[in-house]
């Protein structure tokens, strides 16, 4: 029964649009241009637009650039990409708020004349303190008794520039007793001397969010706008404003529980603060959950679509596992990615009785699960490298892999048995010999003898050197994400860089963003930053296990 599993926000639209309230569906996403979108966003990206979808409606992009002390042309042209990439098409629906600038003056002026607003003298300390608290009202303004005309025309010099910053404000004329906070007269407008990434000096005042907000949406046409839950205590000023402006068909808000990952840093704030401390390679640092990190990492617009989808939409807040998000990626690409051999830990291995100068084209199959991903060929010689993992002088019951006298198989290749191994001056092993059996091509012997270790290996003589990175979450788990004091709980080893390893020479074309399943190692991403075509560098996406169950 399709009804029962419609989630909240589809049923309130479904309700609108059987009783008449709107005709289509008309929704946005609207970041503030003020740092890099993260796994958050990309769930308010995917929610609205998948509704457009879904009703047949509309989806518009909208930079809520309406405060210009953070905002730069730099995060504007990511997060276009970053929701681009994500599949989101706004089509040719792409907006500015400060676009409005004018229409929202005039909107002010509005209120002016209809006495519901008026210019006050007050700082900011002041008014917070007049606002009162949630036990006690607030205290009337005494500024309220200005005229219309003269607020008209100090509003005006507000506009042209006659005040300092913070000097005079404009405020709503609501009720400074209501209980809800936000309706004690509300700042709507301040006076800030800035030069705004797209209107440049042109203006002085900008308006605050939550008068520029519903007037955003009323003009674009928006039927439902679509929030997080801290702005619920928001909504009696919005459907005020929305009112107050006798706009047509008023958009209606809707506010629904933000994502959180558990002991995952997601806040923009504390991002921009990694970043900018140098913590982190930037904005894209694959330890990051922001869009740009992700796709650096490796993790496909799919995958997080099906993550979002999992998560659920909600009203009430939850934390959600990042192993979720892992489980998410793994699902996706393990029938559309190819199995490759490579070696983070390298021990030379040299087969005596293979035929020195002899090399033999290995025909392996990309993906036992799927056919369809075809084959590739890897050489096979005298030297390769092996992991160093998969040997042991002296190993324990149960390692079944290569140590002196035994036999294992070289995947897709040949059974060898370990007849030696050197040190060097440290009692490092640095290289094993072996013999191995011609009749076992393949990885089967005819007399059916039976070896329990398959080991990976790559050509020594062909393969690619390449380097390696492997991720831990960036804060320490043990101790939660925040310190007392707010702040970050760094984990030393979230990144280890693995310099010396080898890959299958099929790898060689590997470009940006290419992935791969690396045997027994998980899934791999070439870099997109630092990877050259002579010196590939892998980031690792997720490794093959994990604990996580649906
Ligand atoms: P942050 O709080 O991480 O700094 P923000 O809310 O300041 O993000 P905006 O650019 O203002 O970022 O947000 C754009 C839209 O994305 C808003 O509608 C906001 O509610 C939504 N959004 C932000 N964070 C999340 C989240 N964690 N889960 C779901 N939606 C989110
Ligand atoms: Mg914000
Ligand atoms: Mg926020």
């Amino acid at each position: 029964n399709e009804t029962v599993s419609r989630n909240f926000i589809e049923q309130i639209i479904d309700k609108d649009l059987e009783e008449g309230h709107c005709k289509t569906v008309h929704t946005r996403f609207p970041p503030e241009p003020n740092g890099y979108l993260h796994i958050g966003h990309a769930k308010s990206i995917l929610l609205n637009y998948g509704l457009a979808q879904e009703y047949g409606g509309k989806f518009n992009m909208r930079f809520d650039d309406t405060n210009p002390t953070k905002e730069k042309n730099e995060f504007v042209e990511a997060i276009k990409e970053d929701i681009k990439w994500l599949g989101a098409d706004w089509e040719d629906r792409l907006f500015f708020a400060s676009d409005y600038f004018d229409q929202m003056y005039e909107c002010a002026v509005k209120l002016i004349r209809k006495g519901k607003a008026y210019v006050s003298d007050l700082t900011a300390d002041e008014i917070r303190e007049y606002r009162g608290t949630l036990t006690e009202p607030g205290k009337e303004d005494p500024s309220v008794g200005r005229s219309v005309e003269e607020n008209l025309a100090l509003f005006e010099d507000m506009k042209n520039g006659k005040f300092e910053d913070g000097t005079k404000v404009l405020r709503a004329r609501i009720d400074m007793s209501s209980p809800n906070i936000n309706m004690r007269d509300p700042v709507i407008y301040r006076v800030a001397h800035m030069t705004h990434h797209r209107t440049g000096d042109k203006w002085c005042i900008y308006p605050m969010y939550d008068f520029a907000h519903p007037i955003e949406d009323a003009i674009e046409g928006i039927t439902h706008s679509i929030c997080t839950l801290e702005f619920e205590d928001h909504r009696p000023l919005y459907d005020w404003v929305v009112r107050e402006l006798e706009f047509e068909n008023p958009p209606k808000q809707i506010e629904f529980a933000k994502l959180y990952l558990k002991n995952v840093v997601t806040g923009k704030r504390y991002i921009k603060k990694l970043v900018e401390e140098g913590i982190v390679d930037g904005w894209d640092d694959p330890r990051l959950v922001s869009i740009a990190a992700l796709r650096r990492r490796g993790f496909t617009p799919e995958s997080i679509k099906q993550f979002v989808e999992l998560c659920g939409i909600s009203k009430a807040n939850s934390v959600t596992d990042y192993a979720m998000l892992e489980y998410c990626i793994r699902e996706d690409l393990k029938l559309k990615r190819a199995r490759m051999m490579a070696v983070l830990d390298p021990i030379k291995v040299i087969i005596d009785n293979y035929p020195e100068g002899q090399v033999e084209e290995l025909t392996v199959v990309n993906n036992m699960e799927n056919e369809a991903l075809g084959t590739h060929t890897v050489p096979f010689c005298r030297e390769l490298y092996i992991d160093r993992e998969d040997f042991m002088e002296d190993p324990p019951k149960k390692y079944f892999r290569m140590f002196p006298g035994n036999e294992v198989r070289l995947m897709q290749a040949y059974f060898v048995k370990c007849v030696d191994y050197k040190k060097d001056e440290n009692g490092k092993v640095v290289e094993i010999h072996c013999t191995y059996d011609p009749a076992s091509k393949g990885g089967n012997s005819p007399d059916g003898r039976k070896v329990k270790g398959t080991i990976h290996w790559v050509p020594a003589p062909y393969a690619k050197k390449a380097e390696i990175r492997l991720y831990e979450n960036i804060v320490d788990e043990e101790l939660g994400v925040y310190n007392e004091d707010g702040s970050l709980n760094l984990n030393p080893n979230s990144l280890t860089i693995l310099k010396e390893c080898y890959v299958e020479p099929a790898l060689a074309d590997a470009k940006a963003y290419d992935s791969f399943q690396f045997v027994r190692q998980g899934y791999f991403c070439v870099d997109a930053k630092d990877s050259k075509e002579d010196a590939l560098v892998f980031n690792r996406i997720v490794s093959l296990k994990s604990s996580y169950k649906l």
